[in-house]
């Protein structure tokens, strides 16, 4: 999954990026609002977390202008102060869920779970693809009673974009922008490596492959032959 963060203050905005990546998302910052129109033009953000205190243009007004152009990802809005005035005018902005400072910064990831779950077809914390259930809580995955050895964030995040969209085939694009943040380098063999990395944990040994190549397009992970 991956989020844009989208906070002026450098120390708020850096503690945000360590707990978020820690968990496991591919994470971009931005300081100021206007600038977040471009941003979202650029990558497919899964989640976005936004202050509402911003220069430029203050971040109810971005989050109203992101829905009035049908950027329709969820949006978890950070308040200043415990005023309802300010929770009714997020939530009334188009924003999903608000979180007011200072606060954990478990509690953050844990609504952004709830967040991406409402997306999803399922409401659990369990994504499934055949006999393979990753928990998106635990970040552990097993294949029936199997368990698999702990996954790599990297990994943890790659079999995750792949199975919120399984038996669809995604484009090496379509990974990187889910999986890394704006520093990916195009053009190296990342992707293939952590692919790689997850056959190895996901599939050696088995006698139904998931984890697929369709040669040209992308990858795909199914349960289907
Ligand atoms: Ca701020």
């Amino acid at each position: 999954m991956r989020v844009l963060v989208v906070e002026d203050e450098p120390r708020m905005a850096a503690l945000i990026r360590q707990g978020l990546e820690e968990d496991d998302y591919a994470v971009d910052e931005v300081d100021n609002g206007p600038e977040v129109f471009d941003w979202v033009e650029s990558a497919a953000y899964d989640l976005i977390v936004l202050d509402i205190m911003l220069p430029g243009i203050d971040g109810l007004t971005v989050c109203r202008e992101l829905r009035a152009r049908h950027h329709t990802m969820p949006i978890l809005m950070l308040t200043a102060r415990d005023a309802i005035s300010d929770r009714v005018a997020g939530l009334d902005a188009g924003a999903d869920d608000y979180l007011v400072k200072p606060f954990a910064i478990e509690e953050l990831t844990a609504r952004l779970r709830a967040l991406a779950r409402r997306e999803g077809p399922s409401k659990t914390t369990q994504l499934q693809v055949g006999d393979l259930v990753l928990d998106t809580a635990t970040k552990r995955a097993r294949r029936g009673d199997r368990s698999i050895e702990p996954l790599t964030s990297k990994e943890y995040i790659l079999l995750e974009t792949l199975m919120r969209h399984s038996n669809q085939v995604l484009a090496r694009d379509q990974i990187i922008d889910h999986v890394w943040n704006m520093e990916f380098e195009s053009g190296s063999k990342l992707i293939e490596v952590y692919i790689s990395s997850l056959r190895k944990k996901i599939d050696a040994g088995q006698d139904h492959k998931l984890i697929q190549t369709v040669r040209g397009l992308g990858y795909r992970i199914s349960a289907d032959e």
